[in-house]
């Protein structure tokens, strides 16, 4: 017997209600909760706006659209984007890859994470097909190409597609990136030299920070992209402005999306590189309106609730950044006509720290046994969940309903 054990720490969501994809009919929030009356948190994927969104987004920007997988990796969230027409997938992991593979033969899957492990590149190489790798250094250029041409590795059928991720200044993002990954200008000129010989495909990357409600920040990341293209004097066939791309929650409403395409679209025409390729990689904006969960009152006091998810289950964002979800109270027959009034969470662990503030608002005449309909938590949701404190059950049910909150610029085409 060996040893060694994987175990998965957070099993895979388990699916109430499997629907074919010709089976079209989903059923209402309203009514899952009505029919399961779940204990336990029920995420609900709303497949038809993941879908739309992707496609809204496909349509508005002027290049091949990637999607940045760990931002909600579940197979129905998957397929959604896929129905949206997205072809392209950021993978960080050779798990993530090794599922977009299973579910998409097709799919043309980007290694865009710059630190890799050597088995992986090797893995991804060989046998999933991914081509494009991203870098933020020297070292980390070594190890693609010195992975690659191992005698055991699979001779190259064309080279490499290498990508330079580089640094950013400070934005506007809610979650700032730079700090952990990216080349300062003159390492990302000096990568780009050494890369240019070497590479089928020579890109370079930036991400600006996830939830940027400001679009100039691509403008300026693009500016400073094309100058370092210059400085560089080599031909670089894309430019990969990363994710990034905003979602509304409560309190914040991001300009539209076509703001964005708009300062994206000027700074490049900017640039007068003409051969030069876009490509995005968002991952909240196509996902984060596409699923909600829904959570059980367990306990009241005063102006606090104790539910049964919490920051070590899909409301990560909700403690520590402080994220303001929408909330809805669904509850079996009784009248839900008292006042708004705010809420503070406390999530089901032991640990002090499972607090969310919001404060969300709900009915004033709250109490134990309602249920809670938690909206936008498609991005970094579900992803997030943890085994801690044995809290880690919760299923999967697809459902018709829109988002709780629509972004602007991502309307539903009716049809
Ligand atoms: C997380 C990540 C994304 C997606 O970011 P969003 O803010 O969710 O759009 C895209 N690219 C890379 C490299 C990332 O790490």
């Amino acid at each position: 017997m060996s040893l060694i054990e994987n175990r998965a720490a957070v099993g895979p969501l388990h699916r109430h209600i499997s629907l074919r994809a010709q089976e079209k009919i989903l059923p209402s929030v309203n009514e899952i909760v009505k029919t399961l009356r779940p204990e336990e948190p029920l995420h609900c994927v709303r497949p038809g706006v993941i879908s739309n969104t992707a496609s809204a987004f496909c349509t508005a920007f002027n290049g091949d659209v990637l999607y940045a997988v760990k931002c909600n990796p579940e197979p129905a969230v998957l397929r959604a984007v896929w129905d949206g027409g997205v072809r392209h997938f950021d993978c960080a992991s050779i798990s993530e890859v090794q599922l977009v593979r299973r579910l998409f033969p097709g799919a043309e899957i980007h290694f865009m994470h710059p630190v890799k492990a050597r088995s992986a590149i090797r893995e991804a190489w060989m046998l999933h097909g991914v081509r494009d790798f991203v870098l933020d250094s020297a070292g980390e250029l070594d190890k693609i190409l010195h992975e690659l041409s191992r005698p055991q590795t699979t001779k190259p059928d064309t080279k490499p597609g290498l990508f330079i991720r580089l640094a950013l200044p400070e934005t506007g993002a809610a979650i700032n990136l730079s700090k952990k990954f990216g080349a300062e200008p003159e390492t990302a000129i000096t990568l780009l030299r050494a890369a240019r010989p070497l590479a089928g495909k020579l890109g370079l990357a930036f991400h600006v920070g996830s939830q940027c409600l400001d679009p100039q920040a691509w403008r300026d990341a693009i500016q400073l992209a094309g100058e370092i293209i210059r400085a560089a004097g080599v031909r670089v066939d894309v430019l990969d402005i990363g994710g990034g791309f905003p979602v509304a929650y409560t309190d914040m409403d991001p300009p539209p999306l076509g703001a964005f395409t708009a300062e994206i679209d000027a700074a490049y025409d900017a640039l007068a590189m003409p051969g030069l390729k876009l490509w995005a990689e968002p991952g909240r904006a196509l996902v984060g309106g596409g699923a909600s969960v829904v959570v059980q009152v367990q306990m009241r006091r005063g102006n606090m609730l104790y539910i049964n998810d919490g920051v070590y289950g899909a409301l990560a964002d909700a403690g520590a950044l402080r994220f303001r979800f929408p909330t809805r109270l669904l509850r079996a027959g009784r009248n839900q006509g008292a006042p708004d009034t705010p809420f503070g969470f406390f999530g089901p662990s032991c640990d002090s720290l499972d607090v969310m503030n919001g404060p969300f608002l709900l009915p004033g005449d709250i109490a134990e046994g309602d249920w809670i309909e938690i909206g936008q938590l498609g991005a970094y949701g579900t992803c997030l969940r943890t085994a801690f404190n044995g809290f880690d059950r919760a299923s999967l049910v697809e459902v018709c309903d829109r988002a709780m909150l629509e972004t602007a610029g991502y309307e539903l085409q009716e049809g």
